[in-house]
């Protein structure tokens, strides 16, 4: 396996500099900002993010502020951006720098991966764009650009696409930029479906140029929603106008863990040929939300909520309750 020479870094470069999108987090290189936007970027659109990405610093302006938040404020600034294990992970880490470090962001690559919910790849954005530290970044976008590169694409494991990037970016004597440009010619000109070769700054060394489907194939070939998983849930809408809808806090483990939601029961069998108010895909899961107004008393831990937006919701019981017309308690 041979890496990248100068001549290629150096074009990859290039072409940042003429390209590249301006985007808030490429604006500083404080680490809490660029953790805060590594962290919303996993699994969620930029165009989503960046509203989000913004407002995020008006509530919790640096890392203090938001250990010393109750965690159900950060979910609460987490809504609508999904997986909230990010959230649970970025408050967890929160405190811990500010228990054993002071407050003060780690600048050691294994101090930073070793906070929760910081993997490889992340600790490695955070090292080379705040610090300057030859290392890596690996999302899904590099490495399909790394693996379509590459002569030996399709049987490339882990280990050897991480080690092609290290042997890159050490190459390009400019980490963040480099780890950059490599996150932006995925997330643009070597995309998923249609790479645009003819525009690609790598083109004269790549193994796929021109023929992505023969050599390595498009998209990875497995079928998401062959995994998914079909659930009924029934949700139990207790309302009253004098005290308003009955939630409860769900268990921090699990789906939609530490929201709050109207009481659940899972494993619902609905009657033959009852259809769901609202149908909420996971990334594993297919929620179908049957909504069951109740007029008894609750009972059980939760409590009566008249204003709902203060409280952290799931977008898919948000749904639900819009189309009870209870989204608007106040
Ligand atoms: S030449 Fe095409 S397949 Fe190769 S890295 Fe560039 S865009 Fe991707």
């Amino acid at each position: 396996m041979t890496g990248l020479s100068s001549e290629q870094c150096r074009q990859l470069l290039d072409w940042y500099a003429l390209v590249a999108r301006v985007l808030p987090w490429r604006e500083t290189a404080d680490p809490y900002h660029i953790w805060i936007s590594e962290v919303m970027l996993q699994q969620t659109q930029v165009n989503t993010v960046l509203p989000r990405y913004l407002s995020w610093f008006n509530m919790f302006p640096d890392i203090q502020s938001l250990a010393d938040a109750p965690l159900d404020d950060v979910l609460k600034a987490w809504e609508g951006l999904g997986y909230y294990r990010r959230a649970r992970f970025l408050h967890a880490a929160a405190r811990k720098v500010v228990d054993e470090n002071n407050g003060d962001f780690p600048r050691q690559f294994d101090e930073i991966l070793s906070l929760p919910g910081v993997g490889r790849s992340t600790a490695g954005a955070i090292a080379s764009f705040c610090f300057s530290l030859s290392k890596p970044v690996l999302d899904g976008n590099v490495k399909r650009v790394l693996k379509r590169w590459s002569v030996t694409v399709n049987e490339m494991a882990d280990a050897k696409l991480w080690l092609l990037a290290q042997q890159a970016i050490d190459q390009s004597d400019q980490p963040a930029l480099w780890n950059q440009a490599m996150m932006e010619l995925g997330a643009t000109l070597c995309s998923a479906k249609s790479p645009k070769c003819g525009m690609c700054p790598l083109a004269d060394s790549c193994a796929s140029v021109g023929k992505v489907n023969e050599v390595c194939g498009n998209a990875p070939k497995t079928d998401k929603r062959s995994s998914v998983r079909d659930v009924h849930w029934q949700v139990k809408l207790y309302y009253q106008p004098e005290c308003g809808l009955w939630l409860e806090k769900r268990p921090d483990d699990g789906i939609w863990g530490g929201l709050w939601t109207p009481p659940i029961l899972e494993k619902y069998v609905p009657e033959q040929g009852a259809k769901p108010c609202y149908i909420h895909t996971l990334t594993h899961r297919r929620l179908h939300l049957y909504g069951e107004q109740i007029q008894q008393d609750p009972i059980g831990c939760g409590q009566w909520v008249k204003d709902i937006s203060k409280f952290a919701l799931p977008t898919g019981i948000y749904r639900l309750l819009q189309i009870y017309g209870l989204q608007m308690l106040e």
